[in-house]
């Protein structure tokens, strides 16, 4: 024990638009208060990018904000080592009197949630599956997807489950991935805003469990161009409001229920104008390429690792097995963004698509790459933007995605990620991989 005076703090922290979690830290002894008064934050704050410079903010040095955590999300992270144990909790923007603020991730989440209620009565399940790389030590050949190089990873792994688990996120698999150093965690589907916030914590605890054992793990989303990328795979599904699951037809020819079909629907048609909070950062299209298992076209695959949803294979012995561990993987997203912007903007569109019945295009499985123009046009199918700046100009342009974000947030936005972008000048693929490796 040591003889050092010390006072336990807790953290309270936001995802914010450089998909940072970032926050402050009190006395855990005054939680009780600072669940009703929340602690103080600056509106400038989400203009600081992942490169720590600042971009253009509207805000300057003026305003005031709190963050006030939510009891919720409240968890005992262990202490390990040298490391000392810390009182976590997520937590929410707001104006001093209370209302959410427009830039407050989680808080535009929970709007999207409600519009998801409001149209179709729909309760959202789902889960983040996360790839990351584990950047100091050497790769070697014949590691992918094997048991050496799983041993590698093991008790960084077995810390990271148990901290799962104290953090109420509920562990599913870890594996050695296909890429060099590469693994990957999954966790048991969640509901609403959790479904994110289990992401943000899982990233989280993959960073500290990595550090417990003298390891570095990096989420970017990509740190090779020769190579594959860090994908992260949103997979969702849907129970009514008496708890039945709502993404199964056992008469559709792959399964889809209307409501499935259709939010799906929606997230293909305006995958180009989401591309840029999805996909956010400079390096991010290099990973949505061809031939990379991520996506690069807005297709609807069936058991298809190419495309940009995905319909999941399940297995059980009944009808009703089935419904219940039916979902979809929307695997255009990478783990810059937010996940509460990235759920929140996937859930726009989802919801968009359940309003106008909007079919998705026919279920490809095959290499679209291949295909015409006149082949893609004809199939409802288009290249998605494969730069940052030009997924921000369709996002800029879109009258849709200002109807769901507000004209406030698109402005900020753009100027933030066009503040990131400015930071990489002159720099080649390979250079800016490295930034942005050391930067998630
Ligand atoms: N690494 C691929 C990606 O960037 C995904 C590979 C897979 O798990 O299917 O999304
Ligand atoms: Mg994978």
């Amino acid at each position: 024990m040591s003889d050092i005076l010390n006072e336990p703090l807790a953290f309270v922290g936001t995802t914010d638009l450089a998909g940072i979690l970032r926050g402050k830290a009190f006395p855990t002894s005054e939680w009780a208060s600072r669940l009703v008064q929340g602690v103080g934050w600056t509106p400038t704050n989400v203009q600081i990018t992942c490169f720590e410079v600042l971009a253009e903010s509207p805000y300057g040095a003026l305003g005031d904000l709190i963050l006030v955590p939510d009891a919720e999300t409240r968890f005992q992270l262990p202490a390990k080592g040298n490391r000392p144990a810390l009182d976590f909790s997520l937590g929410d923007i707001g104006g001093l009197e209370g209302a959410p603020w427009e830039l407050c991730t989680r808080s535009i989440l929970k709007r999207a949630l409600a519009e998801l209620d409001a149209v179709a009565g729909l309760i959202l399940y789902g889960a983040f599956e996360h790839e990351f790389k584990l950047t100091n030590f050497a790769a070697r050949d014949g590691d992918a997807y094997s048991f050496r190089g799983f041993r590698t990873g093991q008790d960084m792994a077995e810390t990271l489950i148990a901290m799962m688990r104290q953090a109420g996120v509920r562990p599913d698999t870890f594996m050695k991935e296909y890429g060099p150093t590469q693994y990957e965690v999954t966790n048991a589907p969640a509901t609403g805003v959790r479904i994110a916030d289990d992401a943000a914590i899982l990233r989280m605890l993959t960073s500290e469990a990595a550090e417990m054992h003298g390891l570095r793990a990096s989420f970017a989303p990509i740190l090779d161009p020769t190579n594959v990328g860090n994908g992260v795979h949103v997979h969702l599904s849907f129970r009514d409001k008496a708890g039945a699951p709502a993404t199964w037809n056992a008469k559709d020819e792959h399964g889809l229920s209307d409501a499935a079909r259709h939010f799906i629907g929606g997230i293909l048609a305006h995958l180009d104008q989401i591309i840029a909070i999805l996909a956010p950062s400079d390096v991010s299209y290099l990973r949505l390429t061809p031939h990379r298992w991520s996506a690069a076209y807005n297709n609807l695959g069936y058991r298809d690792r190419e495309a940009a949803v995905r319909i999941c294979p399940v297995t059980g012995d009944s009808d009703a097995e089935m419904a219940r561990r039916f979902n979809f993987e929307v695997r255009a997203c990478d783990a810059a963004a937010s996940p509460h912007l990235a759920l929140a903007a996937i859930i726009f569109a989802g919801v968009e698509g359940i309003r106008g019945k909007i079919e998705p295009p026919a279920v490809t499985q095959d290499d679209v790459s291949l295909w015409s123009s006149e082949r893609l046009t004809k199939a409802g199918l288009t290249r998605l933007p494969q730069n940052l700046g030009s997924a921000l100009e369709v996002f800029e342009a879109s009258e849709t995605t200002s109807r769901w974000f507000g004209p406030e947030f698109k402005s900020v936005y753009c100027a933030h990620k066009r503040g990131e972008m400015a930071c990489l000048d002159g720099m080649d693929d390979n250079a800016k991989c490295a930034r942005y490796g050391e930067a998630y």
